[in-house]
């Protein structure tokens, strides 16, 4: 790949503030100036994508062409390999309109059954997308097992029924410090720092 250079401005590809407040903290030690994408008036594509990477990868690529500035975006959520992967790319959709969480997770519980295995992953795709239309994506990801009832208030979307490989609590349950110490949006930042601190 060419070499890219970052001068010192990055586009957040998400309209979504606690993401782009999230991803900001995460840059701030790169030292460079976090501009949202809807501060540009820059619309917010459709997430046609089949996988993490080609969502996260579609967002990067039209905040970057259309800022002429480096962009990035990411695209996440909760697979079951017991569902064939759902609710995968459509986790946040499993919510609905009304973005009801306590559903999606019900829906989860219902779909999976008494006997099916309850292995699952949260998966983290992040694109750092160049002016020129090119693209890298960056991959976390955390094993676990899927609980039910749900347990703990703390985090967002699934975390109450996701218990992490190797721990008693689930991510609703534990301390928000030591969940993003290990999370999958985590993990995928930790690749994607070493990319920036080459350029
Ligand atoms: P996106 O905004 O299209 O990437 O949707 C991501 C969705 O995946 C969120 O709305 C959550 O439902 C789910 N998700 C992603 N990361 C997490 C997490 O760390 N905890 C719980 N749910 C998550």
């Amino acid at each position: 790949m060419q070499q890219k250079s970052l001068d010192d401005r990055i586009v957040i590809a998400s309209h979504n503030p606690g993401k782009v407040r999230e991803i900001a903290e995460l840059l701030q030690p790169f030292g460079l100036t976090v501009v949202r994408a809807d501060s540009l008036g820059l619309p917010e594509p459709e997430e046609t994508g089949l996988t993490f990477a080609a969502n996260a990868e579609l967002k990067a690529i039209a905040a970057a062409v259309g800022a002429g500035l480096p962009a990035l975006a990411d695209d996440s959520g909760l697979v079951v390999p017991a569902l064939g992967g759902a609710p995968g790319v459509y986790s946040a959709r499993w919510a609905g309109p009304g973005k009801d969480f306590g559903e999606a997770m019900e829906r989860v519980r219902r779909e999976l059954g008494e006997a099916a295995d309850p292995a699952a992953s949260f998966v983290c795709a992040l694109a750092l997308a160049w002016p020129d239309g090119s693209c890298e994506v960056f991959e976390g990801r955390i094993d676990g097992t899927l609980v039910f009832p749900a347990r703990g208030e703390r985090g967002f979307g699934y975390d109450p029924i996701f218990r992490p490989e190797g721990e008693r609590e689930t991510f609703g349950e534990m301390e928000p410090g030591r969940k993003h110490a290990m999370s999958h949006r985590a993990r995928a930042f930790e690749q994607l720092k070493h990319r920036l601190s080459d350029v």
